[in-house]
């Protein structure tokens, strides 16, 4: 009994903030961890100004609506869970992902929720736990399934690290030498082929 774990932002959507970040014309949304280490500084960031430019929760979904899932991420997924059950680790937060996860069928989803006020703005976030995403793949191996795992950054690595199986997607470069136990795969081609090679092994 196999379980597929896919990572979202970059696997099948855009990342989530710098494509909003591009399309609201607002730069300082593209900041990441790489810029700003502490998460909940960045968040914090990240909400105050969202509240200046008034910008609440209806809008921020309008915008990542419009952005869509990347072009044959649907076609994927849909192929993929016709042959394993699958579920999306992420890091993005259920309000924020829903449109897209609309545009993608509505597949199972991992993630973290925000807290939005009556008026529609987002007051604060609620991380579900520190490294879901490994937990979740150990508590899957825990319950006896085979897991197979594919993400395309940092994040993803203690995740492809836990399962039986990692695959990279479209890795940004210079990860790939840090980390050359786990294939590299570039097209939806190649991931799924990838993971049926790795699921024969299982
Ligand atoms: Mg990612």
């Amino acid at each position: 009994m196999q379980v597929v774990c896919l990572d979202l932002e970059g696997v099948l959507v855009p990342e989530i903030w710098i494509e909003f970040s591009k399309r609201t014309g607002i730069p300082e949304l593209s900041r990441t961890t790489r810029d700003e280490p502490d998460y909940d500084k960045l968040m914090r960031f990240r909400l105050d100004l969202l509240e200046k430019k008034r910008l609440g929760l209806p809008d921020i979904q309008a915008v990542i609506a419009g952005m869509g899932p990347m072009p044959g991420a649907r076609e994927f997924l849909d192929e993929l869970r016709s042959r394993f059950q699958v579920v999306i680790l992420s890091d993005t937060f259920y309000e924020f992902a829903r449109p897209l996860m609309e545009q993608l069928a509505m597949p199972t989803l991992f993630c973290h929720r925000l807290e939005v006020d009556d008026a529609g703005f987002v007051r604060n976030y609620h991380l579900r736990m520190p490294d879901q995403k490994r937990a979740a793949v150990n508590a899957f191996r825990a319950l006896n399934f085979k897991v197979i795992a594919a993400g395309d950054s940092y994040n993803d690595t203690a995740m492809l690290g836990a399962a039986h199986a990692g695959i990279f997607f479209r890795p940004p470069a210079g990860i790939t030498g840090e980390f050359p136990q786990f294939p590299v795969t570039r097209e939806y081609a190649e991931l799924m082929a990838a993971i049926q090679a790795a699921a024969k092994q299982l």
